[in-house]
């Protein structure tokens, strides 16, 4: 099941990467998937990540269409497409409760938005605002899985001291925006469940299966009654932003891997090249149906330094 909303495209700047013409390639898999229509996010349930300020801020920014900072621009319908974008994160964790999985084809993104900052593209911190929901609502031990090329910094912060939300991120280092540090490990009772695997650029399917083999075996140890992914396709051997060298049949294996746990809703990120896009996120919802060959290619990731300080927290 797909959470999909075409007001996205009246958020958009031709001349920058993060454009409606990312979804040009959807075409396709949005006619034949089942397409939901997400409501915005409340007023409440934004406020649960994000501070009253930081909301008016982006209300105010869209209405005279300037940008929060050098990368992120707004239009003045932004404000409503960010809070139809959070509302299909939403929508698509409570998809996943009962239907086991879902997938929010959803832009702006929202990883890099901090409780009180928009940055790197994001205004809202989607997945965080249904994170948030989803405890609010009673589910427990949540794992966010970051794919995205770039650290999810934003989710992190948000959740950097919750012992009941695991966050996970495999991304490039050095990039954008410089955090994901291993020894960033959450902070007070959270201490633990914050782990980051830095990836150098040119990383190959190999070596990132590998170290999401050993991202999973955290994963498992939490038990999550839900798993939220971050799904950002700009890790992709052709993608313009970053340096990783990811093949469509990655993604596949990335879904197929994530059917050991009973709950998944993907959230898209980034992706900067609408047709490896399109082909990542049909590989991904082949993968999570089980409708994907097994897939080990070569490749040891160097994970000395992460088992190192995982072992404090979690068998690694
Ligand atoms: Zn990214």
């Amino acid at each position: 099941m797909i959470v999909y909303f075409r007001e996205h495209e009246l958020h958009t700047m031709p001349s920058h990467p993060e454009n409606a013409g990312r979804f040009e390639r959807l075409e396709g898999l949005l006619a034949k998937e089942e397409v939901r229509y997400p409501e915005p996010a409340g007023e409440e349930q934004v406020l649960r990540v994000h501070t009253p300020e930081h909301l008016r801020r982006i209300a105010s920014l869209s209405e005279a269409e300037r940008w929060a900072d050098a990368d992120t621009y707004l239009t003045r319908h932004t404000y409503r497409t960010a809070l139809l974008a959070a509302g299909g994160a939403l929508l698509a964790a409570y998809l996943a409760l009962e239907h086991g999985h879902a997938f929010a084809l959803v832009r702006p993104p929202g990883h890099h938005a901090t409780p009180g900052r928009a940055m790197g593209f994001c205004l809202l911190n989607n997945i965080a605002i249904a994170c948030a929901e989803m405890l609010a609502r009673g589910v427990r031990r949540i794992a966010i899985i970051d794919t995205d090329v770039h650290h999810g910094n934003g989710t992190q912060e948000v959740f950097y001291s919750s012992p009941e939300v695991l966050f996970v991120s495999l991304h490039q280092h050095p990039l954008y925006p410089g955090t994901g540090m291993v020894e960033e490990t959450g902070r007070g009772e959270g201490e633990g469940y914050t782990v980051n695997i830095p990836l150098p650029p040119g990383t190959e399917d190999g070596e990132y299966l590998d170290a999401l083999s050993l991202a999973l075996s955290v994963v498992e140890q939490h038990s999550p009654e839900l798993v939220l992914v971050s799904a950002g396709y700009d890790t992709a051997v052709d993608d313009p932003l970053g340096g990783m060298m990811l093949t469509t049949r990655c993604y596949a294996e990335i879904g197929r891997r994530l059917r050991r746990f009973s709950k998944v809703a993907f959230c898209l990120e980034g992706g900067y090249s609408s047709s490896a896009l399109a082909a990542g996120v049909e590989a991904t919802l082949a993968g999570i149906r089980g409708q994907s060959e097994e897939y080990e290619p070569r490749g040891r990731a160097k994970l000395e330094e992460v088992r190192r300080v995982l072992r404090r927290y979690w068998n690694a």
